[in-house]
């Protein structure tokens, strides 16, 4: 970029890991313009281009340190907007295989909020910005490269009920989510084929809203019923804004929730403990279920592409989708933030190349990986369970059974996995002792 000239950059696509995107561009180019399909700003807050919007998302502590970072102040705004706020272990009943972990106090914030909530707050953050521009109800149609095919200089959109148009830009972001359409235009342009990986799941979620009287929750913000391979059924039920409770359910490999209400309600009687079912017997539903079905892990390696156009990146479910359940999906989407701040800092070209291995390597990798070998837990799901995986299997069933007994090490665990802490914690001679004592 020369320093004389002004600067811009393009984002497609306004959901969570676009509007963390457009937060760190604002700092570093002089306009940065949103585009997203939807009507962000309509009175829909359930928009059509965010399925998924309708079921519980439930924000890693990582990911609401850094949300906080971005937009100082929003965790007590959020609060004073009805959202629920405790300790992620002190006011959240965890139950693995049947057990409760040990409730103490893990010094991580965890906030319970709908995903409408989460990215309408974040989104009025991002929008209040003054060189941000919003392009809704604008489809993204095609990148515009530079002749020799190396350089992304612009991508054109089609404004709701206008012509094609050209938006230039020094940089564009795609956060397009898990339907992008970059690893097909790379090969167009003969970038070649970005190696995807794939592993299936089968998972299908089912969701419900209530009115639950807060002794319900016997002092908790969320239950959480997690699948385990003895009873691969999961579901939490968590308080939400607008004074609500959201119920999500689940089971992979096709052995999904039913929508019809009775069914539901037999599905959550059949998980590896009755606390759900118990407090769903004092609530009041405020709808039908409703479904929502994820087949597979995605992963789109550009990191591995030997060459690729300068003026293009990606962040978000664009480049890694994964098994809903383990709650990662908005956490990945802001370490990526992260990412893309420090590449974007020196306010010269990016480096597509070195920005896709630094955000393998500081924002997917680790979640990716706890993901599909967690996956591998689960009798039925293929893939090679290498003698490292299994060690791996046993020794987190492991520190699941001593967190249900010893606070210390359900303190560490959750903290693991809240990716507050590394996982290497729990190998701390005095934990694994503890650990492999329980
Ligand atoms: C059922 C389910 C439950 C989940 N639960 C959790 C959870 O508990 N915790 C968690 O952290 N994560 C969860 N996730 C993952 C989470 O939703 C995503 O990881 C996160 O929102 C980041 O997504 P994104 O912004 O990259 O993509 P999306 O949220 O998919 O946003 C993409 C945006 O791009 C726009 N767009 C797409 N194509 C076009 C186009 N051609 N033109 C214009 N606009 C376009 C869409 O309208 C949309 O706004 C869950 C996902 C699913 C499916």
């Amino acid at each position: 970029m020369n320093s004389s000239k002004s600067t811009s950059a393009v984002v497609l696509g306004g959901g969570i890991s676009g509007l963390f995107a457009t937060r760190v561009l604002a700092e570093h180019y002089d306009t940065v313009t949103l585009v997203d399909r939807d009507h962000l700003t309509g009175p829909n807050l359930l928009r059509r281009g965010l399925p998924q919007g309708h079921h519980l998302h439930g924000l890693l502590a990582r990911g609401q340190e850094i949300t906080e970072e971005h937009f100082p102040g929003i965790t007590d705004q959020m609060v004073a907007d009805g959202s629920a706020i405790g300790d992620a272990s002190n006011d959240v009943r965890w139950i693995i295989a049947g057990k409760p972990l040990v409730q103490t106090d893990s010094g991580l914030t965890c906030l319970t909020a709908s995903r409408p909530f989460f990215e309408s707050h974040i989104r009025d953050r991002v929008l209040a910005l003054p060189n941000v521009v919003l392009s809704e109800q604008t489809d993204i149609s095609r990148l515009d490269v530079s002749e020799d095919g190396k350089r992304v200089q612009g991508v054109w959109v089609f404004p709701e009920g206008k012509h094609e148009t050209l938006l230039p830009a020094d940089l564009v972001v795609d956060a397009s989510g898990r339907g992008s359409r970059l690893s097909v235009w790379l090969d167009d342009l003969g970038y070649g084929k970005v190696p995807e990986e794939k592993h299936k799941i089968g998972m299908g979620y089912a969701t419900r809203y209530y009115e639950i009287p807060d002794e319900a929750f016997e002092g908790n913000i969320s239950v959480n019923t997690v699948a385990s391979p003895e009873v691969p059924r999961g579901c939490i039920c968590q308080k939400i804004d607008g004074g609500r409770a959201i119920v999500t359910a689940y089971g992979i490999l096709g052995d999904h929730p039913p929508t019809d209400p009775e069914g539901y309600l037999d599905f959550i009687k059949s998980l590896a403990a009755p606390d759900i079912y118990n407090i769903l017997q004092q609530a009041k539903p405020l709808n039908d279920p409703v479904a929502y079905k994820f087949p597979t892990n995605l992963r789109r390696h550009y990191e591995l592409m030997s060459d690729l156009p300068s003026g293009i990146l990606a962040i978000g479910d664009g480049v890694a989708s994964f098994n809903p359940s383990y709650a990662q999906g908005m956490t990945v989407a802001a370490l990526g933030s992260v990412v893309l701040r420090d590449h974007v800092a020196g306010g010269g070209p990016v480096d597509t190349l070195a920005y896709f291995k630094d955000l393998a390597q500081n924002a997917v990798d680790g979640c990716w990986d706890v993901a599909v070998s967690n996956d591998l837990a689960f009798p039925g799901v293929e893939g090679e369970r290498t003698p490292e995986i299994t060690e791996t299997h046993e020794f987190i069933a492991k520190v699941q059974d001593a967190a249900a007994v010893d606070a210390e090490v359900s303190r560490a665990f959750q903290r693991v996995i809240g990716l507050a802490d590394h996982y290497t914690v729990l190998h701390e001679p005095h934990l694994e002792a503890k650990i492999l004592g329980a």
